[in-house]
């Protein structure tokens, strides 16, 4: 069976930071003719503005949807969803897996970057602080 594919829908123009929406079509004819209803509400007024992409490996975005998308997607519905999960830090989805704090993979590494940095600074010898603060 042909199963739904997850595909992305944004302004040409703006980028899909300005915004972008999720769809789930069988293939790119379909999904521009879904996404156009919503896009050309939230995101753009011009058919020719619009770009949808495939997103490709993004299996994950299936287990992030909502009840009511999951049951469409089980029914094999196409349909839009304008506003999928998010990463809690960047506001972005779309960027890979989000943990069980809300946050993508690149954010959670970030998070872990900073806390091992905070460490180490905690754990330097005074002396050392007091050359950090121009004592
Ligand atoms: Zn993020």
């Amino acid at each position: 069976m042909n199963k739904l594919k997850p595909y992305m829908g944004y302004s040409r123009g703006g980028g899909s930071v300005e915004g972008a929406i999720l769809i789930f079509a069988h293939n790119i004819k379909e999904a521009k003719r879904i996404a156009w209803p919503v896009l050309s509400q939230i995101i753009t007024d011009e058919y020719t503005d619009m770009a949808v992409t495939y997103l490709k490996d993004s299996g994950y975005l299936f287990d992030q949807m909502p009840k009511w998308s999951k049951a469409k997607l089980e029914s094999n519905t196409p349909h839009v969803v304008d506003n999928p999960p998010i990463c809690i830090d960047c506001e972005m989805w779309g960027c890979g897996v989000l943990d069980e704090n809300g946050r993508c993979e690149d954010c959670a590494e970030q998070v872990r970057f900073d806390e091992e940095f905070m460490k180490k600074e905690m754990a330097k010898p005074d002396t050392e602080k007091e050359v950090d603060s121009g004592k």
